[in-house]
């Protein structure tokens, strides 16, 4: 059965197991996360219409290979269309040419791009199977969802193939203003591409202000529409806020939607987990060790855009500076490991490694180690654990599309006194108002962020968690979901089953 609604994400959405000797298929572990909520678009449909184009590792020559998988579960059932890549394919175009090229890019560190290591060919060659595996999914008119930076080029093979689906793009990263995307050499071809799409996504307005301005500048797109940035995306005065926000772009006589809505926390997933006794015997015990001790939290995935060293060493710098606190506080910093062994993603690993080992050398006692660092992600459940008991939340990416972790942290306090210290530069950042800012470039500014939020008296740290929690349950995941299928209706998308 060909589907209505086909969303091309790079990675399968379950997991495949051997079982007594059978292959079962199994959902992804981790209850939150993009897998599970772009699988809950397909709750949306009729039963079978929706379908997933993922890549599969395969040696070429395997005649076993099942190309199209179908799928039953809590969602209604879908088919997954799997697309055989090597080993060498998907290393070549996900984590050299993606990850080495665009990447840094994406998230404005150009001086850390790598050219020569990119195939650009292998490049073409991975999207454009992945637009033909898309192409032969499709139904007639049928909306095809392609997600993120390395199936930059599906739009363009897709439409030359099938021009009669509705193609639709989402950034889960940044974009760059276009003094860094220009750094790019392929970029006419990236933004052409983009340009052959209905509608183009990103979470926050400056990602589509930039979006628009670099193709205004590459071609003779225009914006033909524009609407002010609604209160709930935009903090005024604050330095990367953004009045008015692009809704059309038109090139020649074709017009591109540009759809602005930011991934929303999973908050009836977050409440549910708070509503179990594990969560707060777990958090029990957490206060049981810290014996009074405040806890601060900081939890990523390690990465150089991150901004953990700038943490880290925020969190040195206070301690160092006043005495008064050694013993009395202490950091939980997360940072999950890498699993691609990219020689960069070690670097930072080893970086964040060596300074918490610093750090609890000069300052630790048999009573008090400052730094625990977990390499090792927590799961989710057991987070909100951790984050219940946090006095504080320290979230400094120097660059980051969304960041869930500021919102989750938000949802799980759930009124109760905390302070969360979040970054300019992180995304969700024009949608709390209420967080205290920081700029991690500057040393005194998260050194003024720290105290300022030590000094909270607990009154306006519960007000300030009461309403962004408010914000944080409007503007959840059932919200996001709603906008986008809203978006899709824009394009002329009319596939949903109350249709
Ligand atoms: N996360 C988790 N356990 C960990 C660290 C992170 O479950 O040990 C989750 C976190 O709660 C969030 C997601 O992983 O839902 C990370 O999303 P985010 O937008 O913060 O960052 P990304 O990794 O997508 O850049």
């Amino acid at each position: 059965q060909k589907s209505s609604l086909v969303i091309v994400y790079h990675r399968q959405p379950y997991e495949e197991v051997e079982e007594n000797g059978k292959t079962v298929f199994r959902a992804n572990k981790s209850p939150n996360g993009i897998v599970p909520t772009l699988k809950a678009f397909f709750k949306r449909l009729e039963p079978g219409r929706g379908a997933w184009v993922a890549w599969k590792e395969h040696e070429e020559g395997d005649p076993d290979f099942e190309r199209v998988i179908h799928i039953d579960d809590e969602n209604g059932g879908f088919h997954v269309r799997r697309l055989p890549l090597t080993k060498q394919q998907s290393s070549s175009f996900y984590h050299v040419t993606s990850k080495e090229a665009f990447w840094p890019v994406l998230h404005s560190f150009p001086w850390l791009f790598s050219y020569d290591n990119v195939d650009w060919r292998t490049f073409h060659e991975v999207n454009r199977l992945f637009a033909e595996a898309a192409a032969e999914q499709a139904d007639d008119g049928a909306l095809v969802w392609i997600h993120d930076y390395n199936l930059w080029l599906v739009p363009h093979y897709l439409r030359q193939i099938r021009p009669d689906v509705k193609i639709a793009f989402y950034h889960h990263t940044p974009f760059p203003s276009q003094d860094v995307f220009n750094v790019l050499p392929w970029r006419a071809e990236i933004l052409g591409s983009l340009l052959d799409c209905d509608l183009v996504g990103f979470h926050i307005p400056r990602y589509a202000k930039n979006f628009t301005d670099v193709a205004r500048g590459l071609t003779g797109a225009e914006i033909s529409e524009v609407v002010t940035t609604p209160q709930h995306l935009n903090v005024p005065g604050q330095a990367l806020s953004e009045p008015q926000m692009p809704r059309t772009l038109k090139l020649g006589d074709r017009e591109i939607a540009i759809d602005i809505s930011p991934v929303g926390a999973d908050v009836h997933l977050i409440d549910d987990i708070l509503a179990k006794q594990d969560t707060s015997d777990l958090e029990d015990r957490i206060l049981g060790r810290l014996d009074g001790r405040k806890l601060i939290v900081t939890v990523g995935r390690t990465d150089y855009t991150k901004g953990t060293i700038e943490a880290l060493k925020g969190f040195e710098r206070l301690i160092d500076r006043r005495p008064d606190l050694r013993g009395k506080i202490k950091m939980l910093c997360v940072s999950v490991r890498a699993a691609s062994g990219m020689a960069i993603y070690d670097e930072t690993q080893r970086d964040i490694e060596q300074l918490v080992g610093r750090v609890n050398g000069l300052y630790s006692n048999l009573g008090w180690t400052p730094i625990v660092l977990y390499s090792n992600a927590i799961p989710f459940d057991r987070l909100m654990s951790y984050y219940k008991a946090a006095d504080m939340c320290v979230t400094t990416p120097l660059r980051d599309g969304l960041n869930l972790v500021a919102k989750e942290f938000v949802a799980a306090k759930n009124g109760e006194a905390g302070k969360l210290i979040l970054s300019e530069f992180a995304g969700c950042a024009v949608e709390l108002p209420e967080a205290i800012y920081t700029n991690p470039y500057g040393h005194r500014d998260l050194d003024r962020a720290l105290d300022e939020a030590l000094a909270m008296d607990d009154t306006e740290a519960k007000g300030r968690m009461k309403r962004m929690r408010a914000d944080v349950e409007t503007y959840d995941i059932v919200h996001w979901i709603d906008s986008l299928f809203a978006s899709f209706e824009r394009v002329g998308f009319d596939g949903t089953k109350d249709k």
